[in-house]
């Protein structure tokens, strides 16, 4: 390849154009698509990344790059191209997107490995040489005889912690000549105390094997691969298959993620990774938001170098640097939680897809209650439905006469419930898991723990309960207040109620022994609580579907929400009409615009919000007609707003 004589790059400020600069001719053979550079950029420097290398450019006045940043580059053609399809398909400037492509620390200029001094001798020391030395110097001879012994450089302070001597006598060692010194980056790494008990596969029964071999037969033929759709109750044997995907992956010389809700990436499951792949201590790494950003740093480059071959992480996981990409797993695919709620307002099962295909690796995506979409999907072959029964096949043979233990959701006033609980069976444990109790970590943790081992008997949560927990000796659940969230003006909220109650009442009875369920609702007869209540999928996806069509909802029609706000109600709201006169000339005929409305919460930390939706079947181009309507028209300074693709919050 001929050396860059110009670059096109995108500078990490906001400012919506790329722009092309020169390469000096010594800089040239350093820089390439996706490498990290300096560059002037108005009276000031600031960094950027590499897009494309050109031969020539008709920019006026153009300048040349300052430096280049770091060894090589940090981004792939592949998440470029990634990169630009978040911006068009979420009306998202490119420089947003690349700032959750890329971790801050990533991007810094300053070096960010934790760097400690190693020492070893400079040469072979014999033990004549030691002997001479002790005559006149006793506690050097006796730190170059401790030095003598090291097969490789050793940790400066580990040296000296173990021979019980100072710097000082290591630096005189080092003026004579005899001992070396020298700044190696070291790896933090948040799991290095721990150990791993090495686990391996597990013989699967029928219907695992039969998903294992839908991945396989993928893996082998990925560019026509579609995404699978693996459809389990928690428990059914679904992180099994993951497991043996990843090391069939592995086994093609291919590559893996995993992604899950931030909220079950617990020790346990880190463990379970870790420890099927205990063969190479760095082989999986661990992306979640309570790293450092040291350990952020390390995390990221033991990826990009290749060393990391898996990866297990929450959301932002989707951009891991792997080389080689075979399979992206995105567990328990329904949970919101995958949606940012912040620009680049992307869903991270949605880029998966997408990652894959850009990739040509397979996706893999499992879930108890899968999303309408998915569902959808698979019902109309766009993705692969597998189904795995597990436990809920077992039919409970009698009805218990009590129950041991005991898990109540509520929807809200959880500390009402707890004390009236406490009330009515003094001798029980009570214990109340919600967002106020539950500030810590730990404190989560502990209590599934306690849970778990019947150290408590009756558990009094919100919905934190309900999401993907195996507890196998619960025999009855009661759900409070199961319509409250029906009665949200969302398109979502049956959905959501379904996913809800089957997902709650699924942790009855899943042990040796059977459960029941009861349901508090003002609505008995709302098709989410009856088909949840016999368990029907497909009853309920039918039903949903055909109310989504008549209405023109995803997944039949995408929608873009439009909030504006400001803390001046007026301006908020003019500036919402202007828009929607604005796109009534741009969009045509082919989109379904709504006036706008005010947000179902129409104030919110002071600012007054109102909603345009705008509908319609070809969202690139409705992304790229919204995104240029919004470019062209000036707001008022105090007027905010956000455009949201494929929206989940519709408050
Ligand atoms: P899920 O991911 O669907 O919740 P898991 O894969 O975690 O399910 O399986 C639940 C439990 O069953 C785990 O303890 C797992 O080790 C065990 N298990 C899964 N598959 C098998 C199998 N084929 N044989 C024996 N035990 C299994």
């Amino acid at each position: 390849m001929s050396k860059p004589s110009f670059i096109r790059v995108i500078i990490d400020r906001a400012i919506h154009r790329e722009l092309d600069y020169l390469v000096p001719e010594t800089l040239a053979d350093r820089v390439g698509v996706g490498s990290r550079v300096r560059v002037p950029f108005r009276d000031k420097s600031g960094l950027a990344t590499v897009v494309s290398v050109l031969e020539r450019s008709e920019a006026k006045g153009i300048r040349s790059i300052e430096a280049v940043v770091g060894e090589s580059p940090i981004l792939s053609e592949q998440m470029l191209e990634l990169a630009r399809w978040i911006s068009a398909y979420y009306c998202c400037p490119i420089e947003t997107v690349m700032r959750s492509l890329l971790p801050q620390v990533i991007r810094r200029a300053e070096v960010g490995w934790k760097k400690q001094l190693f020492v070893r001798p400079t040469r072979k020391i014999d033990n004549e040489e030691i002997g001479k030395l002790r005559k006149r110097a006793p506690r050097q001879a006796e730190l170059l005889e401790a030095m003598s012994r090291l097969e490789t450089p050793m940790r400066a302070a580990d040296l000296l912690r173990q021979t019980s001597l100072d710097n000082q006598t290591l630096r005189a060692l080092v003026r004579r000549g005899l001992a070396e010194l020298r700044e190696e980056a070291v790896i933090r790494d948040p799991h290095a105390d721990e150990q791993f008990i090495a686990t391996s596969n597990l013989v699967m029964n029928n219907e695992q094997s039969l998903a294992l071999r839908e991945v396989t037969q993928a893996l082998d033929s990925p560019e026509n691969a579609r995404p699978i759709l693996l459809h389990g109750v928690t428990g059914s044997g679904k992180t099994e298959i993951y497991l043996q995907a990843i090391r069939a992956a592995l086994d093609r010389g291919r590559t893996a993620s995993v992604l899950v809700p931030e909220i079950s990436l617990t020790p346990q499951t880190v463990e379970r990774f870790k420890g099927r792949f205990a063969e190479a201590q760095d082989a999986v790494a661990v992306l979640h938001s309570h790293l450092s950003e040291g350990e952020r740093h390390d995390e990221w480059h033991k990826i990009h170098s290749g060393r990391a071959r898996i990866v297990i992480g929450a959301r932002s996981a989707v951009f891991a640097p792997l080389k080689n990409l075979g399979l992206i797993v995105v567990d328990e695919e329904h949970e919101t939680t995958y949606k940012q709620e912040e620009a680049p307002r992307y869903h991270a099962r949605d880029v998966a897809v997408v990652r894959a295909k850009i990739e040509k690796c397979v996706v893999v995506l499992g879930s108890a209650t899968p999303s309408l979409e998915s569902y959808h999907n698979a019902t109309t072959g766009k993705y692969r439905r597998c189904h795995l029964c597990g436990h809920t096949a077992a039919v409970p043979k009698k009805c218990p006469a009590c129950g041991k233990d005991a898990l109540i959701y509520a929807g809200f006033g959880t500390e009402k419930v707890e004390s009236t609980v406490a009330h009515i069976f003094p001798k029980a444990t009570v214990r109340r898991m919600d967002a106020d109790s539950m500030t810590r970590k730990e404190a989560y943790r502990e209590t599934l723990r306690s849970f778990r081992t019947g150290k408590i008997d009756i558990l009094v949560g919100t919905q934190m309960i309900a999401k993907g927990l195996h507890f196998p000796n619960v025999t009855l659940v009661g759900i409070i207040n199961a319509d409250l969230a029906l009665h949200l003006p969302d398109f979502r909220a049956g959905e959501r109620t379904f996913q809800l109650l089957t997902q709650v009442a699924g942790r009855a009875g899943r042990g040796e022994t059977s459960g029941e369920v009861f349901v508090q609702t003002y609505t008995p007869f709302s098709p989410s609580i009856q088909f949840a209540r016999h368990h029907d999928f497909a009853g309920y996806f039918q039903q949903e579907l055909e109310f989504r069509e008549r209405c023109d909802f995803p997944p039949f029609k995408h929608a873009i929400l439009i909030t504006v706000r400001s803390p001046h109600e007026a301006r908020a709201k003019f500036s919402a009409e202007t828009l929607v006169r604005r796109f009534r000339e741009s969009l045509g005929s082919k989109f379904i615009l709504g006036d706008p409305t005010p947000a179902p919460l129409e104030k919110l930390q002071g600012q007054f919000r109102f909603h345009i939706l705008i509908r319609g079947e070809a969202i690139m181009r409705l992304s790229r007609l919204a995104c240029e309507t919004l470019d062209k028209l000036p707001f008022p300074e105090d007027v905010t707003v956000a455009v949201d693709v494929d929206p989940y919050q519709l408050l």
